[in-house]
This record gives structure tokens, sequence and C-alpha cells, in this order.
């Protein structure tokens, strides 16, 4: 077993890293490995985000199909919203808290998202996605190394 040091971008940040790879694992295709390697910073916070956006937009998708009961009774019914509310309430507000630990910015929650996700569940997954793009522009620029540039051009 030979142990091989490979140098590599994060997918989602551009940092440099050094990935430790066992040389003669069989069916390890290192070309289709490396577009897939993140730092642990950048993968922490994507399965982090990932859960929690599953877990609200399961949440929304639960509350959609009770909402579509045509036995149910107000009172029922009101039981139901306040239920969704305060779950969706504790799970947009975790969800928020990890997007904007990983941007490093101040936590940023509103209760308006939890009226939208009420309004349309069934679209809490593109909801959830649209918040994290908007922390887009506070992203840092991509490595220098990863910028295209062959030897003997201008590359302005
Ligand atoms: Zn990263």
């Amino acid at each position: 077993m030979s142990i091989n040091k490979v140098l590599a971008h994060c997918k989602f940040c551009g940092k440099m890293i050094t990935l430790s790879l066992d040389a003669d694992c069989p069916g390890f295709d290192l070309a289709k490995m490396l577009p897939l390697a993140a730092c642990n910073r950048c993968a922490d916070a994507a399965r982090r985000t990932y859960q929690l956006r599953d877990q609200i937009t399961s949440t929304g998708v639960r509350y959609h199909v009770q909402r579509q009961d045509p036995f149910l009774k107000p009172a029922e019914r009101t039981e139901v919203d306040a239920s969704a509310r305060n779950r969706l309430v504790d799970l947009t507000k975790a969800f928020c808290r990890a997007v904007c630990d990983f941007h490093r910015q101040p936590h940023i929650w509103h209760s308006q998202l939890v009226d939208q996700i009420l309004k349309a569940p069934d679209y809490a997954f593109v909801i959830c996605k649209k918040y994290e793009q908007s922390f887009k522009p506070f992203r840092q620029p991509p490595a220098q190394a990863e910028l295209a540039y062959e030897p003997g051009q201008d590359p302005f």
C-alpha cells in the first residue's frame, strides 16, 4: 500500500487542499474524483445545509398533503397550521444559521421565510436554495491557479 499526496482545489471555495490517496485502490479513477474534492469546512457546511433543507422540504410536503385532506375540521386545520409553523420556524432558523455561519455573515432570519414556505409548501426546496444563492455575492473569488492560462498567451 502506498499513499500518494495530490493537490486539488475545493469545488466550493477554490481553496487548495492536499488529498492522501491510496494508489493501489482498485477502481479508483483520479480524473473523476478530483473535481469532487472539497475542504472539510465546505463539506461539513454542505452536509449540514443539505440535511436541514431536506427536513424543511419534507415538513413542507407533509403540510401540503395534510392541508389537502377534505375531511379536516377547522380546529384540526388550525392545529396543523400551528404545528407546521412551529416546526418550520425551528428548522429555518437552524438552516439560516448554518448558511450564515458558512458565509461568515451575521445571522439573517425573518418570519417571511416561513410565511413563503407555508404559502407554497411544495416549493420549500426552491425557497431554501434561493436563500442560499442570495449569499453568492459574498463568496471569495476562485484561487488564481484555477484560472485557465496557456503559456505564451497574453492572459488579458
Ligand atoms: Zn472549501
